[in-house]
This record gives structure tokens, sequence and C-alpha cells, in this order.
């Protein structure tokens, strides 16, 4: 244990959403490990003015700059609010900040994460478009700056918790679990008669719209096995998925000795999102600890890779790497809008991405810019083929 118990300043991009509100649980319960420094949200005015006021800090950003002025007259005089990117970049890279937690939903984390490397700061990456998108490029970056990409998204924690540093190539395999989603045993014939109402219905997690659906289409999985394949450089035929429907086990490693080691807690983001603050130290908190004997059972068993194609299409797409996964998330994207404005079955997602990655030409090594033209692209794409 360190000498020094000095809390870590953490920013927190992404404030009121469901990851960023669990930071701040985490934020409330260890005070002495973690202050937060900075705030920003998209649009929730109100919750975010209590933020500020709550945990004191100094400097704001609301995304949107629609209620700016609502937000200035709702907080101190001697807060700094900024808005847009470049907001989020001013506080990305904000002198005393020592983590930058980034829990934006979208691609709009993407620059904040990239000036926060850039300056040096440790990064913890809730946002999975980070990574999917610019995996390489974010990991090339932050090895080249010396500074650490936490994963808090609770599969690529409980990784990072079971490997503690080790080399890829004590590695066999990582396998990623999935809760299976709310259409786990439903039969394949029924997929296409889901509703919007039932798709949203998690059975072990709660979470956001976005996240949900993704859940539901193993979407959300998908992209998981591409993070894993920038994040611990384990090329993506040895990123592999079991389907655990309790999510207890939050992900396991497999060495090369065939040994395992998985991470266990109950279902909270807290878990991970503490790990990522306190790493490499462990420090207590109010968290229930797991009852085993309550539990009684777990249960796993094989993805149904033909019934949900997402699997198959993210593994196509982390083998491809370049600028495909990027394509992949973005038609993703906009076939879950689609769906959540009833517009289209549940199958038309996969279809829609399947068919925007088909057309898609991938580029190898691509820059940043490459890497947004072929969001772009593909959003355009996906809205034709949907329309
Ligand atoms: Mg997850």
């Amino acid at each position: 244990m360190s000498e020094d118990p000095r809390p870590k300043k953490v920013v927190v991009l992404g404030s009121t959403g469901s990851i960023g509100e669990s930071s701040l649980k985490v934020a409330r319960d260890i005070p002495e490990r973690m202050e937060v420094v900075g705030l920003a949200a998209n649009r929730s005015v109100d919750s975010l003015a209590g933020q500020i006021a709550e945990f004191d800090v100094k400097q704001g950003c609301l995304y949107d700059p629609t209620g700016l002025d609502q937000l200035v007259s709702q907080v101190s005089t001697d807060v700094a609010i900024h808005t847009g990117e470049e907001g989020l970049i001013e506080l990305a890279t904000m002198p005393e900040a020592d983590l930058v937690l980034i829990a934006i939903v979208g691609v709009a984390g993407l620059r904040p994460a990239l000036a926060a490397i850039e300056a040096g700061k440790d990064i913890a990456v809730a946002s999975k478009e980070i990574l999917v998108m610019a995996g390489e490029a974010v990991m090339t970056a932050a090895r080249e700056k010396g500074v650490r990409v936490l994963p808090v998204d609770s599969e690529h924690n409980a990784i990072f918790q079971c490997l503690e540093d080790r080399s890829p190539s004590d590695v066999s395999r990582l396998i990623l679990t999935a809760s299976g989603g709310p259409f786990r045993q439903l039969p394949s014939e029924q997929l296409a008669h889901v509703t919007k109402a039932q798709a949203l219905k998690h059975p072990t997690w709660e979470m956001g719209q976005k996240i949900s659906i993704d859940s539901a289409t193993l979407f959300n999985k998908g992209l998981e096995m591409i993070e894993a394949r920038w994040l611990f450089d384990i090329e993506m035929d040895r990123v592999d998925v079991i389907v655990h429907p309790q999510s207890i086990v939050h992900s396991m490693v497999e060495f090369i000795d065939s040994s395992i080691l998985a991470q266990l807690s109950t279902t909270d983001m807290c878990f991970p999102i503490q790990y990522a603050v306190t790493y490499p130290e462990r420090v207590p908190n109010t968290l229930p600890p797991l009852d085993f004997a309550e539990l009684a059972r777990l249960d796993f068993e094989a993805p149904r890779w033909d019934d949900f194609p997402a699997l198959t299409l993210a593994k196509e797409a982390g083998r491809a790497g370049g600028t495909l996964p990027a394509v992949m998330n973005a038609a993703n994207e906009v076939a879950v809008s689609a769906f959540l404005r009833e517009s289209i079955p549940f199958p038309k997602i996969w279809e829609t991405v399947s068919e925007t990655m088909q057309s898609h030409t991938p580029i190898l090594k691509p820059t940043l810019e490459e890497i947004i033209d072929a969001d772009l692209e593909a959003r355009r794409k996906a809205e034709q083929l949907i329309a």
C-alpha cells in the first residue's frame, strides 16, 4: 500500500448518464481516494448543476450549448462552464486532473480521450466507441505517452484484474461473459416479432436504452470483443464469449497452462469504477459482498451464434481491423435508433449492419479523420438501407 492516500483527482465526462451517476456514487463512498474536479454532461442542466454544487467543482461542461444560460444561472459565479467538443477537451486536459473517466455515449468521447492521453492523463474508459473505433490508435498513443487506459466496462475490468499486467504471451484466451440478454431462450422464429419494450427489459443490469438494445442483439458483446482485442493486445481469434445468465462472473482469462482466473462480484458498476480509480490498490467500500450460499448456482452455455449474428459480424470486424469496426459501430447506432423509433423490426438491426459492412472497403491503419469519415459514410449507408 502506498504511504500517500492523496485522493485521485478525477474528471467525469458524461456525469449525468448511468455510468456517470455510478462514478459519483463511488466518489461519495471513498472520498479519501476520489476527488471529482470536473464534470461534463450533454444536456441535463438541472442534474449537472446539482452535481457541480455537491462536489464543489470549478470546471463544468454542457456539451449542447442550448441550456448554457440556464446552467450558468444555476451555478456559483466562480465555476467556469464550457460547451461543445472544445469544452470536453478543456476538461480532459485540466492540469490538476490525474484521471479522466470517459462515459459519454457515442463518438463524442474520442477526441477528448486522445487529448487526455496527449496531456499525459490516465484515462478510464466506459465509452465503447473509443476502443471500438480507434482502439489501435488509442493504445499506441497511450503506450507512447506512458499513460494507462483503465477499463470501466465490467467485463474488461474483470479481465484487467485477472491479468495483472501479464504479457499477452501468457494468455491463451480471454473469455467474455454475456448475460445473453432478454431473448437468450427465445425461439429463433420469434426474434422477428420482439417489441421495443421487450428488448429494453434487461434481465440483470439497469442500463440506458442504446446499450439495452445492444444487449438484446448481442452487439454489446460484439463491441466488447473488439474492445478487448485492442485493450489487451490479444488477436480476435483468442477472444471468446460464453453466456452466463447470472452476470456474477464478469469475465475470465485462460492462461497457457490452461488455468483460468475469473473475477466475481454482485452486479453493480461501482465495483469496476472503483477499481479503475484506486488501481493498483484495493480499498474497502460499502458495496454488498457476494453470498455464494444464496446464489446456489452459476450457469454457463454456448452463445447462439446463428441466431445472434452480431457476434460473427464483430469477429469479422475485429479480424479485419482498420476502419471496419467503426463502420460496424456506426451502422449499429443508426439501426438501433430506428428500432427505438419503432420503424424497423428487430432482425433488421443486424441485417443493416451486415449490409453496411459488406459495402465498405476497409482502410488499414487509418488516421483519426479516416475513421470519422468511415463512420459518417456508414451512417449514410445505413440510413439509406433503412429508408
Ligand atoms: Mg459490459
